[in-house]
């Protein structure tokens, strides 16, 4: 048995038993931790792994609670049909705020947080029918299966049976093909673009998440006390929420609950012991609060559970068996015209960096593109590739236009690539950085993924990323963390992301810089490889030495434009070549 498996054992029996030996008023912390942590949970996935920070969670929580309190006294609803009210209005609601306020950038996503956090806590005050500030009380009790939940000690089981639902559901999701889409946002959003990922929906789904939680918390804590009003809703709470997510950190799910629990005992302790050291009452733990997040961000960023989970390292992810087969994409015939760049241009501002670009390529070649630093060759990928977009000329792929089209776009049509900066996310295993290279090869979603319905697809693109790992030759590393292995074997690593695309095309922006010797003789065998099976490869490289023993044809870019094309024997005779790129090396 495991570190982690026994730690989770004793707290689960912890929490079986607890209620029924524990003073009442513990049993009442532990009733808050739970909530809270149900909460915090969201803005883990959302704050924490997602880098969306939201000080509104409390109002969705009110959602929750508003909810149930007015559908269930006034209508006299049974909770268990005002929940999923309760939870489809906060569906709609969060869906909506995160249209519009996701598109914020930076520091306006927060300040947009809190304003819809102040409205709607404003707007639970002044409803009428919501009681306005005095509230909502009687609520009825929860009926479970003809047992009355009406007192803390059995709302307990209830809170925390949700809470590890919760808790459970989104550790599987994290760890499928969506929850690796979810861990680039923060980072990686534009390499998870170039690999067909939709990073604007996956912001809209973990935030619908997050309020999700909230609301189902709110549910709770309406029927709890009994009694709704608005005060706890309120953008204080907002900011509690999000201390406790951020004092957990993103490192594990188990952060939702180390932070709420942290938070709500200290800040018992802190409301009993501060009015006696001070003389005179307030809410000062809010300042030791404010002070104490100051310091976790200047001195453990990723909040304390890192530390916590070093103790308990991660059991090796044995690959599953695979039951299914990844469809391969249908290639062109060797020969056949592949990529047609027409004209390209490309200005950033005054400086043109790439002009008047022209070349092709057929199908089953190996063509080089090399030119002096700052000629303009990773400007021409980004143009292929999409991720800029072109400022004239036109870009076509096997007889479609593509200059047009996004990044996001351009990858199911069989273009992948590498980055000349690795982009790439560094705590994540290496196995799983490869695997988002996959992404459009496989469909299921996030809920088959919380709900752990994808184990097979989830399977085979496991495998898929772990064989060409193996093709590569970064077999052994695989479970190691991708910011663990020097620069030259995250080049390695992003080639083989790239091939488990599919592609029909690779576009390599100097693979072999920082290699040894000898890793540049594998990598150039590989690369022969890859052309032996009907691959074909546009690759910018400065090794000359490299380039020369490995490419069909050159094309020589300097200052942006095109100075030569031809055989390598050619190009190396070239006497403008010679002047402009060869002679500005040596
Ligand atoms: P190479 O890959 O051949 O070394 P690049 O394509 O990276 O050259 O750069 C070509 C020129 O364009 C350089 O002068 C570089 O500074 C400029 N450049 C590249 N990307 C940008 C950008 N995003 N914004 C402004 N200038 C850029
Ligand atoms: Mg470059």
């Amino acid at each position: 048995m495991n570190r982690t498996r026994l730690v989770l054992g004793v707290f689960l029996a912890f929490i079986l038993t607890a209620p029924l030996v524990l003073p009442e008023f513990h049993v009442t912390l532990l009733n808050y931790i739970g909530l809270y942590s149900i909460v915090a949970l969201g803005l883990v996935l959302l704050t924490g792994v997602g880098g969306l920070t939201s000080f509104g969670q409390a109002a969705f929580v009110g959602m929750g609670a508003y909810a149930t309190a007015y559908l269930s006294t006034v209508h006299g609803w049974s909770p268990w049909v005002t929940l999923l009210i309760g939870l489809a209005l906060t569906f709609a609601v969060s869906l909506f705020l995160g249209f519009i306020t996701l598109r914020l950038s930076g520091h306006y996503l927060p300040l947009g947080t809190i304003a819809w956090g102040i409205s709607l806590y404003f707007l639970f005050g002044n409803m009428t029918f919501l009681g306005g500030y005095t509230g909502i009380s009687s609520l009825p009790p929860i009926n479970f299966f003809g047992l009355t939940l009406d007192s803390g000690r059995e709302f307990n089981y209830l809170i925390w049976a949700f809470a590890l639902l919760a808790l459970l559901s989104m550790n599987n999701l994290l760890d499928s093909r969506s929850g690796r889409a979810i861990r680039a946002l923060k980072g990686g959003g534009l390499m998870a673009e170039s690999f067909g990922v939709d990073t604007a929906r996956m912001k809209i789904i973990i935030f619908v998440h997050a309020a999700l939680l909230a609301s189902l918390s709110g549910w709770l804590y309406a029927h709890l006390l009994r009694f709704v009003n608005p005060t706890p809703f309120s953008i204080n709470s907002g900011i509690e929420y999000l201390f406790m997510a951020v004092v957990g950190g993103a490192a594990s799910v188990w952060g939702a609950v180390v932070g709420a629990g942290i938070l709500t005992i200290l800040k018992q302790w802190l409301q009993n012991i501060l009015p006696k050291l001070l003389g005179q009452s307030g809410n000062f733990e809010m300042i030791v609060f404010g002070v104490l997040l100051v310091l976790l961000l200047q001195r453990a960023r990723e909040g304390i559970m890192p530390l916590a989970v070093r103790f308990f390292p991660a059991p090796k992810k044995l690959l599953a068996p695979v039951s299914q087969v990844l469809q391969r994409r249908i290639r062109p015939a060797a020969g056949e015209a592949l990529l047609d760049v027409i004209g390209a241009r490309k200005a950033f501002g005054g400086l043109v960096a790439v002009n008047d670009l022209s070349f092709t390529m057929r199908s089953g070649e190996i063509l080089g593109l090399i030119g002096p630093n700052g000629a303009g060759k990773s400007t021409v990928f980004n143009l292929i590739t999409g991720v800029l977009p072109a400022s004239g000329g036109e870009v076509h792929f096997r007889g479609e236009r593509i200059d047009r089209l996004s990044a996001r776009a351009i990858i199911p049509r069989g273009l992948a690539r590498t980055f000349q900066q690795v982009h790439l996310l560094p705590t994540m295993s290496v196995l799983e950085n490869v695997a988002i290279g996959a992404h459009l090869r496989g469909r299921k979603g996030v809920v088959s993924a919380a709900l752990r319905l994808e184990r097979a697809e989830e399977a085979t693109l496991l495998a898929e990323a772990a064989q060409q790992l193996e093709r590569v030759g970064l077999g052994a590393s695989m479970h190691e963390q991708a910011g663990s292995l020097a620069l030259g074997q995250q080049r390695i690593l992003e080639i083989a992301r790239a091939l488990c695309a599919d592609p029909v095309l690779l576009l390599l922006d100097e693979p072999a810089a920082g290699l040894r010797y000898q890793e540049k003789r594998a990598l150039a065998e590989l690369l022969r490889g890859l052309k032996a099976e009907g691959m074909s490869i546009l690759l910018v490289e400065h090794d000359m030495e490299f380039v020369m023993q490995l490419v069909d044809r050159l094309v020589v870019m300097d200052f942006g434009e095109k100075l030569a094309e031809g055989l390598p024997r050619e190009i190396q005779t070239n006497p403008a070549v010679l002047e402009a790129y060869l002679g500005s090396v040596n």
